[in-house]
């Protein structure tokens, strides 16, 4: 009978074999030891590295410490004070819980451990090699745990080869720094490299902790973000549109203070920014979530920092609900009254859909309408040729129609359910203090800039951008439409317009939003369309030239996946009928733009993401004169 060829590994191989799950690098280690003080509950916490972590990763911190059994036992596979059965795994609230971070950082490099309870009068003081205990003692120490990492890799030769310059491994454990640092803004943390102080974080809140980390000029920069539902708590900050970076910024995500990447929520978050930033262009957040952790499904990775939530798309579709909120609250519009906001103050039930926060503005608001005018009088308001209304008892309004070369159809049954109509709730989003305040002066500068002014102080207006996103707004809500009957307008001369096999394939695609916005295009014969007839608004325009244009930017938008087909279709459209720098304004028209651009969900930038507005108070203009 031949032998059996199966045995078992001995404890330090196995170890060994765990170690390279757990620790790649230097700043695996760094974090693996940073998460056990917190464990331990320490608010104060050092780490000292030297060559990158090659030679030395030291801890130091003022957690519960260890008795003498456990700081042995701490370094056995699968020693953990953190869960005893299968059941806590549902719990967790620790960010350990495997037990298996100390025995394999133990398994590859020397390790000098010191420990002490506030309880004990004495500490102890334990030395590791090869995963073996080589020396034990009692020792002097102050409350807390002190864990040094020598050699890291030193029994592991592939291992240290593959290890990147001093320079990279250092960036590696910065972004473990930074990351646990981020989340625990009540603990101190100080980092040294080379001896040298990278970073002393005193303790504070998270807004505190993020400008230590990035800077002081990152005061101005964020703007909160914050809800509350029954299945998930979000809180954080996200960048200003403006400030978003043309490489991956600060995207920081964490979930129940771990940090994680999570394809999925981060693009809850993303495309949320979508129509505010440039397209090449990625915005920064820290936002922080917090669930029952028996939503979360453990049986993934501890270190790996991927994470499965039961219900994700309900957490997603708060998430960025919550963060287009924000964005819309930051402002330089005073205007608005942003606190209009519903909240999910009403707790969920089990099973009932989850209420998305709506931004609700009031785009009815007449701004020359007193408020006893009954909302449903439809005289009021008429539609104008383009991007919304004007009124029409205005008779000075002949300025305005040509701004948007308009007839205004008097009777645009078609537009009853546009929401840029007036409902018969005519309530005002402008604070009674702001509904005092029309501008009492519009100036065109440069034929590109209007200079009017706010409450606050003087404000400039970019005519080009603001009008871009009054249109887009406006776009995307006759696009949202289903079954509206567009309105068109026939050509007199068809223009027939040939295209190349991928425009071919694009217009395909569009062709139902095309119709749906009232462009009349057929297939005329391989590779022709005919256009006969272009929506009633775009009068004075060369339908051939939208569509080339149209279909041109198309084609370079639609593999940046940030925007949906509705927004590049609005976004392009309202990039092209848009007036543009060098066209005079009257009063009315630049005082129509001004009241439309403060109705937009998202006044301040255009849908390309640049800013519409400047503003400067009159607190500012003090200050420059003195
Ligand atoms: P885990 O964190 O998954 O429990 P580790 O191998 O990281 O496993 O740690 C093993 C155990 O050692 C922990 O459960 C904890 O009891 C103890 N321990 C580790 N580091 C510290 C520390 N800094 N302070 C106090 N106890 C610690
Ligand atoms: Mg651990």
């Amino acid at each position: 009978m031949s032998k059996g060829i199966i045995q078992l590994l001995p404890e330090v191989v196995a170890n060994q074999i765990a170690a390279g799950e757990v620790i790649q690098r230097p700043a695996s280690v760094v974090k693996e030891l940073l998460e056990n003080s917190i464990d331990a509950g320490a608010d104060k916490i050092r780490l000292n590295i030297k060559d990158a972590g090659k030679t030395l990763i030291q801890i130091i911190d003022n957690g519960s410490g260890m008795n003498d059994s456990d700081a042995k036992a701490c370094f056995l596979r699968h020693a953990t004070s953190k869960i005893t059965s299968a059941d806590d795994l549902f719990s967790i609230s620790t960010k350990g819980f495997r037990g298996e971070a100390l025995a394999s950082i133990a398994s590859i490099a020397h390790v000098q451990l010191k420990t002490k309870m506030e309880e004990n009068e004495m500490g102890t003081e334990v030395e590791m090699e090869g995963g073996k205990v080589i020396a034990s003692q009692a020792c002097q120490s102050s409350k807390g745990t002190q864990i040094s990492v020598k050699n890291l890799f030193y029994n592991v030769p592939a291992r240290r080869k593959f290890l990147k310059s001093d320079s990279i491994e250092n960036r590696h454990i910065l972004d473990e720094f930074i990351r646990v640092a981020l989340i625990h803004p009540e603990i101190s943390l100080v980092l040294t490299l080379n001896d040298k102080e990278e970073y002393h974080l005193t303790k504070g809140n998270f807004k505190q902790r993020i400008i230590a980390l990035f800077g002081k000029n990152y005061n101005d920069k964020l703007v909160p973000v914050e809800e509350t539902t029954d299945i998930v708590h979000i809180q954080g900050f996200i960048l200003k549109p403006e400030y978003s970076k043309k490489t991956r910024g600060e995207q920081f995500f964490f979930a129940n203070k771990r940090f994680i990447k999570h394809a999925y929520l981060h693009h809850a978050i993303s495309d949320s920014f979508a129509d505010l930033i440039p397209d090449n262009s990625f915005p920064s957040y820290f936002i922080e979530i917090l669930v029952n952790p028996a939503n979360i499904d453990v049986n993934i990775h501890p270190t790996k920092t991927e994470i499965k939530f039961l219900d994700e798309k309900s957490i997603y579709a708060i998430l960025k609900a919550t963060i287009k909120k924000s964005l819309n609250q930051y402002s330089v519009a005073p205007t608005l009254d942003f606190n209009r906001e519903t909240s999910f103050d009403t707790p969920l039930k089990k099973g009932e859909p989850i209420k998305i926060p709506e931004i609700k503005i009031n785009r009815e608001y007449n701004p020359f309408s007193k408020p006893s005018v009954s909302g449903n009088d439809s005289s009021v308001w008429e539609k104008s040729s383009l991007s919304g209304y004007k009124k029409s008892e205005n008779k000075g309004a002949q300025p305005w129609e040509k701004l948007y070369d308009s007839e205004v159809s008097k009777t645009s049954s078609d537009y009853t359910n546009s929401i840029f109509e007036k409902d018969a709730k005519q309530e005002s989003v402008f604070s009674n203090e702001e509904n005092n305040h029309t501008p009492s002066f519009f100036k065109q500068i440069k034929l590109q800039y209007i200079l009017s002014e706010n409450s606050k102080g003087l404000i400039l207006i970019d005519q080009k951008r603001a009008h871009e996103r009054v249109l887009f707004e406006h776009f995307l809500n006759e696009l949202a439409k289903q079954d509206k009957k567009p309105q068109i307008q026939q050509l007199l001369f068809p223009e027939t317009i040939e295209l190349n096999s991928i425009e071919n394939t694009l217009i395909e695609a569009m062709l139902p939003d095309l119709l749906n916005l009232g462009f009349d295009i057929s297939l005329f014969g391989k590779n022709t369309y005919v256009i006969n007839g272009i929506p009633s608004e775009f009068q004075q325009v060369n339908p051939k030239v939208i569509l080339e244009e149209l279909l041109e930017d198309y084609q370079f938008q639609k593999d940046k996946s940030k925007l949906n087909p509705h927004e590049i279709l609005a976004k392009n459209l309202a990039k092209n009928m848009a007036i543009k720098y060098g066209q005079e304004l009257q009063k009315e028209e630049m005082q129509t733009l001004y009241e439309q651009l403060f109705l937009c969900s998202a006044p301040l930038l255009s849908p390309s993401g640049y800013p519409t507005i400047l503003q400067l108070s009159y607190s500012d203009l003090e200050k420059r004169f003195q």
